[in-house]
C-alpha cells in the first residue's frame, strides 16, 4: 500500500472491500447501485493518532461496534464480525502509509448484477462493505480548536428518532444534515444546530454540542434524536473524571446564547468550542477555560500521554508491541 496524492488530499492507495484489499480505483458502484437512490447505507467516521508508542486508532471497538448497530436497525446481514472488520481497519492503518488518519468504514445495499433489483425492498440486494481511510486534517478548520467557530440554530428540525432513528449512523440521515450544513455555509456561519421536534437543542450538522454553565456540563439527552457519539461519550468520562458534574437534560433553544461557554464534539471535529450562535457572542467570544481542560485532557489521551479514565482501551495500536498488547488486554479484562 502507499499514498496516493488527489489535489491536496493525501489518500491510502487501498480500499478493503468484502475481505481483500483493492486498488482505489477499482472500488467504484454502477449507478443502480440500491444505496444511491434509495439511501441504504451506513457508515462510520474513526480517527487514527500518531500516539506516543506508534499510530493507534481511537475507539475502535466502540465505532465498529456503532457500525454493526447501524446495519443491524437496518435489517443489514453483515458477513463480518467486530474483529475482523476491527482486524481490517488496523492493516489499512498500518500498512496504509499515514501516521495519522480519518477511517471510514461504509456498508450498503449494492446491485445484485446477474439478478437485479431496482425496487425500495431493500432484501434482494448483496450487502457491501468498504473501509477507506485518508489523512483529514482538522475538520472545521486549524484555529477553530483555539479561536472557536461562529455557529447558527438551522431552520431545520433534526429528524425524528421515530422516522430515522438517531442511534443508527445511515447516509439517509445525511440529508438532513446536508440541508443544516448549507444553510450555515450560505449564511456565512461555519456550521449550524438543529433543534428536535418538540424544539430542544439536539446537534450540530455532524457534532454533538454542550454548554458550561457555573462549571457544570450540559448536553442533550440521547432522546433529543442525537447520534450517541463517541467522542461526546468520552467526554463525559473525561469530566467526571476531572470531577466535572455533566448533566444530560433538554436544552432550549436561547440557552445556548446565554451559556458560558459552547463546544461541539465528534471524531471529525474533536473538541471544537463555539464563539458565537446567531450573532450572539457566547461567554467571552472564545475557548473557555473548561473547554480547554477538557481539550487538553481529550488530546492527552488520544496521543498516548495520559490514560483513559478508568484506564479504559481507547487506542488500538497498529504496530502492538508486546507489552501493548498486555496492557490492551488487561485493560480489556
Ligand atoms: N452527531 C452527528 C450527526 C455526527 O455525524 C457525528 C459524527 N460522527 C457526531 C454527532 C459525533 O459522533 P462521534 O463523536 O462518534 O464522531
Amino acid at each position: 500500500m502507499a499514498v496516493k496524492d488527489v489535489n491536496t488530499m493525501k489518500i491510502v492507495s487501498k480500499i478493503w472491500r468484502n475481505g481483500a484489499f483493492i486498488d482505489w480505483d477499482d472500488a467504484r458502484v454502477h449507478v443502480m447501485t440500491h444505496a444511491i437512490h434509495y439511501g441504504s447505507s451506513v457508515f462510520e467516521g474513526i480517527r487514527a493518532y500518531k500516539a506516543e508508542g506508534g499510530t493507534a486508532i481511537f475507539r475502535l471497538t466502540e465505532h465498529i461496534q456503532r457500525l454493526l448497530n447501524s446495519a443491524k436497525v437496518y435489517r443489514m446481514d453483515v458477513k463480518y464480525n467486530r474483529a475482523e472488520l476491527s482486524q481490517a481497519a488496523v492493516e489499512l492503518v498500518r500498512d496504509g502509509g499515514l501516521d495519522e488518519c480519518y477511517l471510514r468504514p461504509v456498508i450498503f445495499r449494492g446491485l445484485n448484477e446477474e439478478k437485479p433489483a431496482f425496487g425500495v425492498n431493500p432484501f434482494p440486494n448483496p450487502i457491501d462493505c468498504y473501509i477507506a481511510a485518508w489523512d483529514w486534517g482538522k475538520y472545521l478548520g486549524e484555529e477553530a480548536l483555539e479561536a472557536g467557530v461562529d455557529v447558527c440554530v438551522s431552520s431545520w428540525t433534526r429528524t425524528p428518532a421515530n422516522s430515522l432513528p438517531a442511534v443508527a449512523k445511515a447516509g439517509a440521515n445525511y440529508m438532513n444534515s446536508q440541508l443544516i450544513k448549507m444553510e450555515a455555509i450560505l449564511g456565512g456561519f461555519s456550521e449550524g444546530i438543529a433543534l428536535d421536534d418538540r424544539g430542544y437543542v439536539s446537534e450540530g450538522s455532524g457534532e454533538n454540542i454542550f454548554l458550561v454553565n457555573n462549571g457544570k456540563l450540559i448536553t442533550p439527552p440521547l432522546g433529543a434524536s442525537i447520534l450517541p457519539g463517541i467522542t461526546r461519550d468520552s467526554v463525559i468520562a473525561i469530566a467526571k473524571e476531572l470531577g466535572i458534574e455533566v448533566v444530560e437534560t433538554s436544552i432550549q433553544r436561547a440557552a445556548l446564547y446565554l451559556a458560558d461557554e459552547l463546544f461541539f464534539t465528534g471524531t471529525a471535529a474533536e473538541i471544537t468550542p463555539i464563539r458565537s450562535v446567531d450573532r450572539i457572542t457566547v461567554g467571552a467570544g472564545k475557548r473557555g477555560e473548561v473547554t480547554k481542560q477538557l481539550q487538553d485532557v481529550f488530546f492527552d489521551v488520544i496521543y498516548g500521554r495520559r490514560p483513559a479514565p478508568n484506564n479504559a482501551a481507547w487506542l488500538t495500536y497498529v504496530n502492538e508491541s508486546e507489552e501493548q498488547k498486555t496492557a490492551t488486554a488487561t485493560a480489556n479484562e
